[in-house]
């Protein structure tokens, strides 16, 4: 009898929404040399997209190199693919962002993909400012990673064991293991194909959820318990700065997440956290609502996102930043009463 799991499968049940562009399929055909990109502050769905395709690309024999703006969580040397990976990586003529609502997010990477012979984009951000040569952006796709898996589809290449890793482990954070609004039938499926071939739910989830660095839990604490009410409650929000980082013995990779824990919170439309690592007063806000769109109220701060989970900076002072982000969600808020 057939295994229905089997990896030999050639085929997902679940019809794509978008397939991969021709001239992007055809640019990773005739290539040999490629520099993969992800965002500033990278998730698990930036590393683990931007290593399941640079192994897509090693395996077919070509030159490729990873890099991120700024350093990983501890975790992603646990994923395939650390040796891809470069803290000072040279041009290359085909420069692929991946994850990123915008090459504004490659940081102090921007230059090389500016540069590049060949810029691509392969994101699901709705932003609209997009300035590369070869986009493949699908905001109904639930990571990064399916785009990429749709890629090796395409390709018809192998999923091997590596790769199928890297893209469950991308499309599990994303979805908050499968429990976000984006778990959708073809996350579910892939992510299967993705156990069928080599990939591990149990140690994945354990290392992303499972188990937590202190600094990590001390942080959420001081997180938590600073957490205030606006707007009649409709909005929850708290702010950690410099003196919690010290006092948690936390840097910037110990942030991720906590507002996940602070949207756990019932009868609230808008969560947001704000955050400051250093004294020089640059805050990053999280923003997380199913009532307002996020994404449209972080652009109008200078940042982005999705509709559901979004992002921007600001320079301080925090009251004042705070003040006017609520201004901007109570006008946002449906059925708000104003004054
Ligand atoms: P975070 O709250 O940092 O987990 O980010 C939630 C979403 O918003 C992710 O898709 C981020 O890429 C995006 N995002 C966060 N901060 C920014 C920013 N400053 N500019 C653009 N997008 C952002
Ligand atoms: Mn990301
Ligand atoms: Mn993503």
């Amino acid at each position: 009898m057939m295994n229905p799991h089997s990896c030999d499968d050639a085929h997902l049940a679940a019809t794509y929404e978008q397939t991969p562009p021709p001239d992007l399929l055809a640019l990773l055909e005739e290539q040999d040399d490629f520099l993969l990109l992800g965002h500033v502050n990278p998730d698990g769905d930036a590393v683990g997209s931007v290593l399941a395709l640079a192994h897509m690309l090693r395996d077919m024999g070509r030159t490729v190199a990873a890099a991120f703006p700024s350093p990983p969580p501890r975790w992603w040397t646990d994923m395939p693919g650390a040796d891809l990976v470069q803290d000072n990586p040279r041009q290359a003529p085909v420069v692929i962002a991946l994850d990123c609502d915008g090459a504004g997010r490659l940081a102090g990477l921007q230059p090389l993909h500016a540069a590049a012979q060949y810029s691509v984009e392969i994101d699901h951000h709705s932003s609209t400012d997009r300035t590369s040569d070869i986009l493949y952006v699908d905001p109904a796709a639930g990571a990064t990673g399916i785009l990429v898996f749709r890629i090796i589809e395409a390709l018809g290449r192998p999923l091997t064991s590596a790769i199928a890793t890297c893209i469950y482990w991308a499309v599990a954070t994303d979805t908050g293991f499968f429990r976000f609004a984006n778990t959708s039938t073809e996350v579910l499926e892939i992510c299967a194909r993705c156990a069928a071939c080599g990939a591990d739910p149990h140690s994945i989830a354990h290392t992303n959820v499972g188990i937590r660095p202190l600094p990590h839990l001390i942080l959420k604490g001081r997180a938590l318990v600073g957490l205030e009410s606006y707007l009649d409650g409709r909005v929850l929000a708290s702010a950690i700065g410099p003196e919690d980082f010290v006092a948690a013995g936390a840097d910037r990779t110990h942030v991720e997440e906590i507002i996940d824990d602070i949207r756990l919170a019932e009868n609230v439309d808008i969560y947001v956290l704000f955050k400051a690592i250093d004294l020089d007063n640059r805050w990053e806000v999280s923003l997380r609502s199913s009532v307002v769109n996020c994404a449209q109220v972080a652009r109008d701060f200078g940042g982005g996102g999705h509709a559901e989970a979004a992002g921007f900076t600001f320079d301080g002072p925090l009251e004042k930043g705070r003040t006017r982000l609520l201004d901007a969600l109570s006008k946002a808020l449906p059925d708000h009463h104003h004054g």
